[in-house]
């Protein structure tokens, strides 16, 4: 049965790129900018002209758009580089409104740890993030995802990315961007793997600066295919953004949102994301099981539910498997995704692996990966040819 997880042709839409960031990474990270930083300060290396304008490569970028207009913008040139610099040295002034932004978080989260809280995971995953400054560190980040996907026979993916949670820290937008697609164009070149990017906006901000960010993405409008909504959503509905979603689905992005498990107001968070914002997929999903109308409304218009096993267990305690078994049998289109894998032990395979375990058979393991194609932001065409490529493994493989 492994095997058949192992060669399973896969889908995933719900993985942040920057919670793919594995320990060895992180501190790799840190290596690569303590020694740059030194470079940068010797007389052999460093230009004239670049001594005393900060770290090697801040604010280089030509494409105009480096975080001018985002929230904390203002903070630009103390790009965090090593992990060695303070959290409290690298967050936007403005943040006393936050209760989860880098500062408040302990520096050793590791795959082995349990959060208990979506609020202490994403204390770490602000945390942990701190390391990413340089292009070649996103470029990096989503090869090594992206080559991780591929041998788990992931064919293709959407993933999120946090731009907010970088520019705040002074790391320009096209850095951020650019070294992540170039990452995209590189692994499909050689391994075959396609992707398309989500650029979510952070709910605990405030809605400027998610149109700020949006804004600034319109110059990079081809490199994004969606537009998604995550962090702690307590006291963050969708509604505070609707005036962004709107913007950016009259721009041609595609929609979706998270809808954590149990939060407060989860029933009213999901009905906003039906009826007054219009989203074309709900990130998690799971509450919808607790209201017949909304799961009924999900069914009828065939939107597709990203659920995140390994992430539930780890936040949650609970795999919620059973809810993936119900959402299956009720017709929903509900799907299989790792979330934030460095973070939660596991990527696709070892998610799908949890809900074998839990019960779940070769062919719901197959609906799982089906639906995913389904709901993906691919043409027609290609859902299609992914779509025969999972029935034809399964009935070769029952
Ligand atoms: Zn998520």
């Amino acid at each position: 049965m492994p095997d058949f997880i192992a060669g399973l042709p896969k889908c995933e839409l719900h993985v942040h790129l920057e919670g793919t960031l594995e320990r060895s990474m992180q501190q790799a990270l840190a290596r690569r900018h303590k020694s740059h930083h030194a470079g940068a300060s010797s007389p052999e290396s460093a230009p004239p002209a670049m001594s005393g304008a900060g770290v090697s490569g801040a604010g280089v970028s030509g494409a105009g758009v480096s975080g001018a207009g985002v929230s904390g913008a203002g903070v630009s040139g103390s790009k965090a580089l090593a992990s060695d610099v303070p959290a409290s040295a690298t967050a936007p002034a403005d943040d006393e409104a936050r209760s989860t932004r880098p500062g408040s978080a302990s520096a050793a989260a590791s795959a082995s740890d349990e959060f208990g809280t979506l609020a202490s995971f994403l204390a770490a995953y602000y945390d942990g993030m701190r390391v990413l400054g340089e292009e070649e560190d996103f470029f990096d980040l989503t090869m090594a995802y992206l080559t991780k996907a591929h041998h788990q026979r992931v064919l293709y993916c959407e993933m999120f990315f946090d731009p907010q949670a970088h520019t705040a820290r002074g790391v320009p937008f096209d850095t951020v961007i650019t070294g992540i697609r170039r990452a995209q164009e590189a692994a499909e070149a050689t391994l075959g793997i396609r992707s398309q990017l989500i650029m979510c906006f952070l709910r605990d901000e405030e809605a400027d600066s998610a149109m700020a960010t949006l804004e600034a993405a319109l110059a990079y409008r081809e490199w994004i295919v969606g537009v998604g909504l995550d962090s702690d959503e307590n006291g963050n509905p969708p509604v505070k953004f609707l005036r962004v979603f709107e913007r950016a689905r009259a721009e041609g992005f595609h929609a979706t949102m998270h809808c954590d498990p149990n939060q407060v107001d989860s029933l009213r968070h999901l009905r906003q994301c039906l009826d007054v914002v219009g989203v074309e997929r709900i990130d998690h999903g799971v509450s919808c099981l607790q209201d017949d109308e909304i799961c009924d409304e999900i069914a009828r218009r065939g939107l597709g539910l990203t659920v995140c096993p390994l992430s539930n267990k780890r936040i949650y305690g609970d795999l919620m498997a059973s809810a993936v078994t119900e959402m299956l049998d009720r017709g929903l289109r509900v799907t299989c995704n790792s979330d934030d894998p460095a973070y939660f032990g596991g990527y696709m395979s070892e998610n799908m692996r949890a809900l074998e375990d839990a019960g779940l058979t070769p062919s719901q393991l197959a609906e799982l990966s089906k639906n995913a194609f389904a709901v993906s932001w691919l043409p027609r065409a290609d859902r299609d040819a992914y779509i025969a490529g999972v029935d034809a493994y399964l009935a070769a493989n029952r």
